[in-house]
């Protein structure tokens, strides 16, 4: 379980690509081979950014932004009920994104005494 720490300062990464989790060995059978993978992705604009292979995943990041995020990386649907779950939360758990304004720590027994 983890603690976040920190605020956004709103530098929009998170909102400038779509991150999907897919199922890693169906993938590869159907691919043969991470290179073969890579190389059908990179055709059409989409990164193998990683891997898990105890949980059988891979990650995708396509390069779409979101049509609600501002040219100066404002949510126009922010504090709308229009905003999706999935941004209301982010980020939950630690991410790849360097830039972004949260970090996380594993929650101690004194968290969970507090919380
Ligand atoms: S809805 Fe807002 S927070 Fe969610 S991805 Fe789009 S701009 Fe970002
Ligand atoms: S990556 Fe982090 S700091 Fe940047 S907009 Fe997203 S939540 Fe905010």
């Amino acid at each position: 379980m983890w603690v976040r720490e920190g605020e956004c300062h709103q530098c929009g990464e998170c909102c400038k690509t779509v991150n999907v989790t897919v199922v890693r060995d169906i993938t590869l059978r159907q691919h043969g081979t991470i290179e073969e993978l890579e190389r059908y992705l990179k055709y059409r604009g989409i990164q193998l950014v990683g891997e898990d292979v105890d949980n059988n995943y891979l990650f995708y990041a396509i390069p779409i932004p979101c049509d609600q995020l501002t040219a100066d990386n404002r949510c126009q649907v922010h504090a709308t009920p229009d905003k999706p779950l999935l941004c209301l939360k982010y980020p939950s758990q630690p991410d790849d994104i360097e830039q972004c304004g949260y970090t996380f720590r594993r929650a101690t027994v004194l968290d969970r005494v507090g919380s």
